[in-house]
């Protein structure tokens, strides 16, 4: 992936530009399986890639651990 494209975060649901990603590292690695839960949650597709924010990050450290765990991480 070499374009720029804006990241859905898969606790909060938002999509922003202010999350971009130009190579996919800090992305989930099961992009399907996370979408799927995401739909679960959220009731809708995701707009975009998949990741943890920085904000759902701070604000809960464990379940965006767990998170990362469960769906793998492009490092
Ligand atoms: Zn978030």
């Amino acid at each position: 992936m070499t374009t720029e494209t804006p990241l859905t975060c898969y606790v909060c649901g938002r999509t922003s530009e202010e999350w971009i990603t130009v190579n996919m590292i800090g992305l989930f690695e099961d992009q399907e399986a996370a979408g799927k839960r995401f739909e679960e949650k959220h009731g809708e597709e995701p707009e975009s890639y998949l990741f943890v924010c920085p904000n759902c990050d701070d604000a809960n450290p464990n379940y965006a651990k767990n998170c990362r765990e469960k769906y793998g991480v492009y490092q």
